[in-house]
Order: C-alpha cells, then sequence, then structure tokens
C-alpha cells in the first residue's frame, strides 16, 4: 500500500532494528533534556550515520512505502509532459536545468528523461541537464543505477556537485546535498513525496497558552521515548504560531518554508517553475505525524530510524512562504491533476497495445491506485510556482489590445499541446 493520508500513526508495531539510533537519541535526552519533533525527526531520518533515509530510504515495493512513480510510469511521463508543456508556454528558452529534490530511486527522472527522448524533435534546439538534490548515499547510489547504469564519476573536481554522470538517454546529470549547491539558470523543479519527509514542529494550544510538543526519555520503561509538552512558550511557539491560528494542534515545517523561499527566489531571478506534489491539505489539518514501516503504519518514537516519519504538507504555508516572488497554483487534487493531463487517453492507448491480460490488469490496477479518491486520488495534491507573468501579462499600456492570451498552465487546466 502507498502511504494513505489519514490518521496519525499512533498504532504501535512491535520495535525493531539494532537500536542504535534510540540509545544515541537516550544518551543525548538524558544529558540535555527533551527536544522538538523537529530535531527527532532530522535524527531519525538523516543521521549521517544512522538515519533511516541515509541507511536504506526504504521507497519502493520491497521497502516501507510505495510512491505514485514506483506505482506506474504512467506517472513520470505525464509530468514529463508537463515540464514541456510549460517550456513551450514559456517561449522555448534555448537551456534548461530539471532539478528533482529528493528523487528516491530515480524512477521519477528515468520515466521524464524517458519523455524527453521521445519528444527529442521537440527539444532538440534544448540544451537539457538534471540536477539532483539527494542527502543519502545509499540512494543517491540506486539513482545512479537507475539513470546512468551506474556510471558516474564521485566527487568531481571541477564542480559544486558531489558525483556526475551521464543518462542513458545522453543528458548530463549533476548530484548535490542541498538545493544551494545546484548552479542557478532558468530551472524546472521537482518534488515529489520531499516536502513530507521534512522535520515538522508540532504545537499544542493549552489553557497556559500555546506549547511545544517535545520528545523525551519516558523515566519509568528504559530506553523508552514519549511526548511531552513545553513547560511554557519556547521560541517556535512565538515564530511560528499565527495570531489568528484557530486550530489546537498545528505543525509547522520551516526548513519546508525555507526550501519554498529559495525556489521562489531563484524562479524570480532566472525564470522556470516548479511542481510540488504532496499529501496535505491546505491550512487546516491538525495531528497528521506517522510512520511506516514495511507498508504499515508505524509508532513515530518506535525504534527510531528504522522507519520512514512523514507528515502532511501545509500548501497554505508553502504559498505564504513563496512572499509573493512567483504566482502560485493549486493545491489541486492528483486525480484532477492527472485527468487534466491525459491520463485517460494515455491508460486507453497503452491498453490497446498490450497483448496480456496480466499487463492490462496491472495497469488499470495502477490507475486505480493514482485516481480513486479513496486512495491516491483525493489526499495526494499538485501545487505550482510559476512567474508572474506566466498567469498574467506585464503591463503594456501602449497597447493592451495587441496581447495574445496567455496559454492555460496545464494540470490545473487542461492540456493544450501546440
Ligand atoms: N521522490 C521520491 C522519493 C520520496 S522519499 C518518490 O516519490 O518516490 C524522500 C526523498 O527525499 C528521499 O530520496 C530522501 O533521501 C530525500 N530526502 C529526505 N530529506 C532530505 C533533505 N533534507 N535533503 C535532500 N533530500 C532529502
Amino acid at each position: 500500500a502507498a502511504r494513505l493520508c489519514s490518521g496519525a500513526g499512533g498504532e504501535a508495531e512491535a520495535a525493531g532494528g539494532d537500536g542504535t539510533m534510540l540509545r544515541h537519541l537516550a544518551r543525548k535526552l538524558r544529558a540535555s533534556g527533551p527536544v522538538t519533533v523537529a530535531e527527532y525527526m532530522r535524527e531519525a531520518l538523516t543521521n549521517p550515520g544512522q538515519g533511516y533515509y541515509t541507511r536504506r530510504g526504504g521507497v519502493g515495493e520491497s521497502g516501507d512505502f510505495i510512491t505514485s512513480p514506483e506505482i506506474s510510469q504512467v506517472f513520470g511521463e505525464l509530468i514529463g509532459i508537463w515540464y514541456v508543456s510549460e517550456w513551450m508556454a514559456m517561449g522555448k528558452p534555448n537551456t534548461f536545468q530539471l532539478v528533482e529534490l529528493g528523487p528516491g530511486r530515480g524512477t521519477l527522472t528515468d520515466d521524464i528523461l524517458r519523455v524527453f527522448k521521445q519528444l527529442a524533435s521537440v527539444l532538440s534546439k534544448c540544451d537539457v541537464s538534471v540536477h539532483l538534490v539527494e542527502v543519502s548515499p545509499k540512494l543517491s547510489e540506486i539513482q545512479a543505477v537507475m539513470l546512468t547504469g551506474g556510471k558516474v564519476q564521485p566527487n568531481p573536481e571541477d564542480e559544486s556537485a558531489y558525483m556526475k554522470g551521464i543518462s542513458k538517454t545522453g543528458i548530463p546529470i549533476f548530484w548535490y546535498r542541498d538545493i544551494q549547491d545546484v548552479p542557478p539558470g532558468y530551472s524546472f523543479y521537482l518534488a515529489h513525496e520531499f516536502f513530507d519527509a521534512l522535520p515538522i514542529h508540532k504545537f499544542q494550544r493549552t489553557e497556559k497558552g500555546w506549547r511545544e510538543v517535545l520528545v523525551d526519555i519516558d523515566p519509568e520503561v528504559p530506553d523508552q521515548l514519549r511526548f511531552v509538552l513545553s513547560p511554557s512558550r519556547t521560541p517556535a511557539t512565538q515564530n511560528f504560531i499565527q495570531p489568528e491560528e484557530t486550530r489546537d494542534h498545528v505543525e509547522v515545517c520551516p526548513e519546508a518554508g525555507v526550501i519554498v523561499q529559495r525556489l521562489a527566489s531563484r524562479i524570480e531571478k532566472d525564470g522556470g517553475a516548479a511542481l510540488v506534489a504532496d499529501y496535505g491539505h491546505d491550512g487546516t489539518k491538525t495531528d497528521t505525524f506517522r510512520g511506516f514501516r514495511n507498508h504499515k503504519l508505524h509508532n513515530v518514537l518506535s525504534a527510531p530510524g528504522t522507519a520512514d516519519l512523514t507528515a502532511d504538507v501545509d500548501f497554505s504555508y508553502l504559498r505564504k512562504m513563496a512572499q509573493g516572488r512567483t504566482a502560485t497554483l493549486g493545491p489541486i487534487k492528483q486525480r484532477e491533476f492527472l485527468k487534466n493531463m491525459g491520463i485517460d487517453l494515455r491508460l486507453q492507448m497503452l491498453l490497446q497495445n498490450s497483448g496480456d491480460t496480466a499487463t492490462r490488469e496491472q495497469l488499470l490496477h495502477s490507475y486505480d491506485m493514482l485516481m480513486n479518491p479513496e486512495k491516491m486520488g483525493d489526499c495526494f495534491n499538485f501545487f505550482a510556482l510559476l512567474p508572474h507573468h506566466r498567469l498574467v501579462h506585464p503591463e503594456k499600456k501602449d497597447k493592451p489590445e495587441s496581447k495574445s492570451p496567455l496559454p492555460p498552465v496545464a494540470g490545473f487546466n487542461e492540456l493544450l499541446l501546440k
């Protein structure tokens, strides 16, 4: 099953793993007291030695959770078409960088590059390069095999990248640990199930005002973690809770905010667009922090480092953090986005071209996973950052009648490829 979208992971599952991360955290908590949920999540997921993503990052059927690109090639193909359609709508610039944040197994970029190859006649005069932002050495190895057949050069001296290679389709690919290392330039950004993996702060409204939820060691049970509330306000309660907030429990992901600010500044300055797809809400949900292990909900405090930890993305916060530097579109439900992108037509074509029943059944099953409102269709959303001039003509006071209408943005509207 995919990481479906509701219900916090309260259901405890038997703890596992070798307990190294738990012992490390327990020592730290005993020595210096409780930590924020964000600190806990960062340690559990991306600690350089023992973090979940650092060591394994179990995306895929044999891992802990499965994602849309791993379910169906059609997903990545339609996203590839989105980029080509935006590239055309923006006047076919002669170069662009495709920048993916958190590429997992590399499947999504692989599917996108296949589309770019199929549309080689359209893109022939465009110089395309791929830039992957990935902290996990384990996953970057898997990506390298998927995208280049393993032919990569580690630590190239002349670049800010930690690895580089050439894709199977002949496109240069670079790896970085941070978006800030990616060279400036006209770029199309992609973040699929990336923001949900970034550390969140959690807050609870109490009679005495807002308190931050912290992670502490349980004094009754050795090496067991528990949630506690901060005894007073913390810097985070002061900075991240809006005065007009009406919810009693709030999750905020400042790292996501910083990254969106960077994306928006880069798009404002150098042009391009960003497509963000994730499960999330528009500033309405409360407790969404949950863990996944072996495709099942997993207690977030049990056996840290052995399970994926995740929280719904708050799109209203991302919109706010774009700070008007770009326009934003969405969030729009995955099933609407994919329908607008022509998934039904693509499914029909694949069904017609496949002779055997097993393949046809597989195609229908994966379509249902992506589109069914009870599965991934409703809770996954698409959200975009675009330069203002992509949606509204820049003021041309002298000759307003000469403006031709701007082409609609595919996915958020029906796809029209001209
Ligand atoms: N986009 C992929 C994988 C999602 S899992 C898919 O949809 O299948 C999250 C990905 O983000 C993993 O590749 C993980 O290693 C990476 N990641 C997590 N935190 C990160 C961070 N702070 N910086 C860069 N990459 C990160």
